[in-house]
């Protein structure tokens, strides 16, 4: 007799689990996407103890009906695909059907949920893997998901968390990248019943930048937008007075879905170089867009990491584009003692910068290497000396910032890249520092 069978589905779901839910802020991620993804214009979520002992997320959005509500929790269990082919052309945040499964087999889980319109709405109650309680309610519109005791009965996970403390601020991060991605939802986050931000969804990225990141950190920005071969780029960069020690503050969103990506790291530093010090890094909130099928979220259950099918393209519209917006930001020294070093042609800068006018769209992109020669190292110094009253003014912090745990350095372009080794060159590399 065989000693293999299939696993339980119970015990399926909680190994699924571990990849989906590693910490509260995993949990409110995924809640959080359905709730945009069932179009909420409002959402709100409360966490007390970090998120670990209540966590919850409620929305404004489309509802569920009785079945759906319980059907929700099943692994593989999704409305927004249906077939192999919807895969390539995801829009909405989530699609994989397996968030509510993993969520609800490691917490005490309830969903209140009404579907606009409807008389009256359901209430499902979810101990650790098993649907305990169905009961019909006069609940709002929309959804609310309430987590309590996340972890309880998994010792080995819990063990892992970090203090309350810490795994509060890894929401509150979440939950400020999460509220600048969306301008046009009215965020609200409050823990252990204190309100720490909320932005009104007036659909305005500085407004919510402003909200969330505070005043200091808004006016430090500079708007970036630029569009080329189906590529657009836009939100705010940081000014060059403003540097950080770390990458806390660099936010990518990829069709509005918070993305961590080396490519676009490297692209968005190597435009910074000779404006910031080596060792330090830029801010941005910047937003691509670009077809569905043009990006691969579908890399890990997470759905942080992403794959482009043409990087170099959009590494070259990040680059040129931040590029455009520094040199239209700053005076001209900087341009010109580039030019200069890099030989370049008026022409060949005018098509370059030119990729940053929305107007002027003609430019064909050109590539990294037509513009910065390969063997061209770059003194480690920066080549524009920053203007007098630059050197005075003091490196902001921002309002709240996470303590830097790991001295960071500067990102190498991506090794695939065939013009990796131009780029590399760019970033003048701490001594020591080996590829
Ligand atoms: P996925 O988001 O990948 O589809 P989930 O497990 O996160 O998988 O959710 C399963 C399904 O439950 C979703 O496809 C959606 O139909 C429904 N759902 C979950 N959360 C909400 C919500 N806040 N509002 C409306 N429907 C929801
Ligand atoms: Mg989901």
């Amino acid at each position: 007799m065989g000693i293999i069978h299939v696993l339980d589905m119970s015990v399926a779901n909680l190994i699924a689990a571990g990849e989906v839910v590693e910490r509260p802020a995993s949990a409110v991620k995924e809640l959080v996407e359905n709730a945009m993804d069932a179009g909420a214009h409002t959402i709100t979520v409360e966490i007390k103890r970090g998120g670990v002992s209540f966590l919850r997320v409620t929305d404004d959005g489309c509802g569920m009906s009785d079945a759906d509500a319980v059907s929700c929790l099943q692994r593989h269990a999704t409305s927004k695909i249906k077939d192999a082919d919807d895969l390539a052309r995801i829009l909405a945040l989530g699609f994989r059907g397996e968030a509510l499964a993993a969520i609800s087999s490691v917490t005490d889980l309830r969903i209140l949920t009404r579907l606009r319109g409807a008389q009256s709405g359901t209430l499902v109650h979810c101990e650790y893997g098993k649907v305990t309680g169905i009961a019909e309610g006069g609940y709002p519109e929309g959804t609310t998901v309430i987590c309590e005791g996340l972890f309880a009965h998994v010792p080995a996970r819990l063990q892992f968390l970090k203090s309350d403390q810490s795994e509060g601020m890894a929401v509150m991060a979440l939950m400020e990248k999460m509220a600048v991605s969306h301008p046009e939802i009215a965020f609200r986050f409050i823990a252990d019943e204190q309100s720490k931000f909320h932005t009104t969804g007036d659909g305005n990225l500085k407004n919510a930048i402003y909200a969330v990141y505070g005043r200091e950190f808004a006016g430090k920005m500079t708007e970036v937008s630029a569009s080329s071969g189906g590529i657009t780029v836009s939100g705010f960069i940081s000014t060059p007075e403003y540097v950080r020690g770390n990458r806390h503050m660099e936010l990518f969103f990829i069709n509005s879905r918070l993305v961590s990506s080396k490519t676009l790291i490297a692209a968005l530093e190597n435009a910074y170089t000779s404006y910031i010090p080596v060792g330090k890094f830029p801010a941005c909130v910047m937003f691509l867009k670009l077809h569905a099928s043009a990006v691969d979220v579908n890399v890990h259950p997470s759905k942080a990491e992403v794959k482009f099918h043409r990087e170099k393209e959009i590494f070259d519209a990040v680059y040129y584009s931040v590029r455009g917006a520094l040199e239209a930001k700053i005076a001209r020294p900087a341009l010109d003692v580039i030019k200069k070093t890099q030989g370049m042609t008026e022409e060949k800068w005018n098509a370059v910068s030119g990729f940053t006018s929305l107007k002027t769209e003609k430019p064909e992109q050109l590539s990294v290497t037509d513009v910065l020669p390969e063997k061209k190292p770059e003194p480690a110094t920066p080549v524009s000396s920053p203007k007098p009253e630059q050197k005075e003014t003091p490196i902001l912090t921002p309002k709240r910032e996470a303590p830097e745990v790991f001295a960071e350095k500067p990102l190498h372009a991506p090794s695939t890249f065939d013009y990796a080794a131009g780029m590399t060159a760019r970033v003048a590399a701490p001594t020591g520092f080996k590829k």
